[in-house]
């Protein structure tokens, strides 16, 4: 139906009104008193995001952006790193490392499974002469479903002294408790289209103390991408560039509505959707493609064994106007994925549900009883 499609994909998420509105008026300059108050509100609210006080810079471009600024702003030609990968957004990162001719380290893990988090240790440990010079990561793997262990790295990383730790958070601000200063995270990247409940366009990438001291020394080019104006203008409410100015207000439009939410409740919601979504899954009699207890708090993987995944989602998306994910490279065909990041109720997900498993009895693969999913479902929502 015209207009009814919901999306129930990792990114791009379901926007709120309040926020469409905001960016429905004419652009104001870049350069006005209006528009500098407008940074220096969002920057305060982006710190109060990551619950930190350090610098968090926005970029116009898409999450991918703040990846490749971490690298290139704090690290340097020949550079010995760790990248940690178990899936599609692992895989990038190393990509990215090794573009820039960084001599990169992969700690893999199998799809569906998290890093150990004792590889980590361990090279770290053994780094007596202090090569590592930074630690990247995926904390929640939106390919498949599977949230990383982000604090106890990054603790391992504060022991051996030297390395920074690099953090791609696209889904998992806003769906989940990284506090940055506690943590002592040095990078954390993201992207607006995500958590934040807004249109794609914008990228944001906190750095610490310790991540502007490597600044210092990093020799990678950059240009459009060096985080040295942005800071500079940023001190000062402004942007180096012309910035995406409808986004801004988008931006604090969309951190207004979160702020009122509040923190935890943002998470425990987030948290509730992840348990509903498994429990009717299972219910249902499909299984999750991630390991038990590392179910992302946005997203989730499910493997249909003996079911066209792709087929499931045409269908889910032809009768119900739900778009779904696919699986990506192997997976396609193999799983499917229920986005439930950023703007999402109870509704969202118990229709979403709803209309897997009826989906599934059209398309006469539904052996267990009509409802089963929907019950599970509810009865976790049920619980808040
Ligand atoms: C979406 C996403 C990104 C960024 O992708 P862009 O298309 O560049 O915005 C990076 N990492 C993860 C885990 C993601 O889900």
């Amino acid at each position: 139906m015209q207009d009814k499609l919901t999306l129930m994909i990792p990114g791009p998420t379901p926007v709120p009104e309040t926020v469409l509105k905001a960016l429905g008026r004419h652009p104001i300059g870049h350069r006005s008193a209006e528009f500098q108050s407008i940074v220096e509100r969002t920057t305060k609210q982006l710190q109060w995001l990551h619950q930190t006080t350090n610098d968090v810079l926005t970029i116009t471009g898409s999450g991918t952006a703040a990846m490749e600024a971490g690298i290139i702003n704090t690290l340097s030609r020949g550079d010995k790193v760790i990248c940690g990968d178990n899936g599609k957004f692992g895989e990038r990162w190393v990509k990215v490392a090794k573009a820039y001719g960084l001599e990169v380290q992969v700690l893999k893990a199998k799809w569906g499974q998290p890093l150990n988090t004792n590889d980590f240790r361990q090279l770290l440990e053994t780094d007596t002469n202090k090569e590592i010079k930074a630690v990247i990561l995926t904390h929640s793997e939106t390919s498949t479903g599977v949230i990383n262990d982000l604090e106890t790295i990054s603790k391992h990383v504060l022991n051996h002294g030297h390395a920074i730790t690099i953090a791609d958070c696209v889904t998992s601000i806003g769906a989940c408790n990284i506090p940055m200063n506690d943590w002592g995270i040095d990078v954390i990247a993201s992207g607006s289209q995500k958590g934040y409940m807004m249109p794609p366009g914008l990228s944001f990438i906190a750095m610490s103390k310790r991540a502007w001291k490597f600044n210092e020394i990093s020799n990678l080019p950059k240009f459009y991408l060096d985080l040295k104006p942005y800071k500079k203008t940023s001190d000062k409410n402004s942007n180096p560039y012309t910035p995406a100015v409808n986004l801004y207000f988008a931006l604090e439009a969309a951190l207004t509505m979160m702020q009122t939410e509040g923190l935890q409740s943002i998470f425990a919601r987030h948290a509730r959707h992840r348990e509903a979504v498994h429990a009717g899954m299972k219910a249902i009699g499909l299984q999750i493609f991630s390991e038990e207890g590392y179910g992302s708090p946005a997203i989730t993987a499910i493997s249909p064994q003996n079911i066209d995944a792709e087929q499931l989602r045409k269908e889910v998306k032809e009768k119900f106007d739900i778009l779904l994910a696919g699986g990506q490279d192997h997976l396609k065909g193999k799983v499917f994925r229920i986005g439930h990041l950023g703007f999402v109720n109870d509704r969202d997900v118990l229709t979403a549900v709803a209309a897997i498993e009826a989906t599934l009895g059209d398309l006469g693969i539904n052996n267990v009883k009509t409802g089963a999913g929907v019950a599970a479902t509810a009865e976790i929502l049920q619980k808040r």
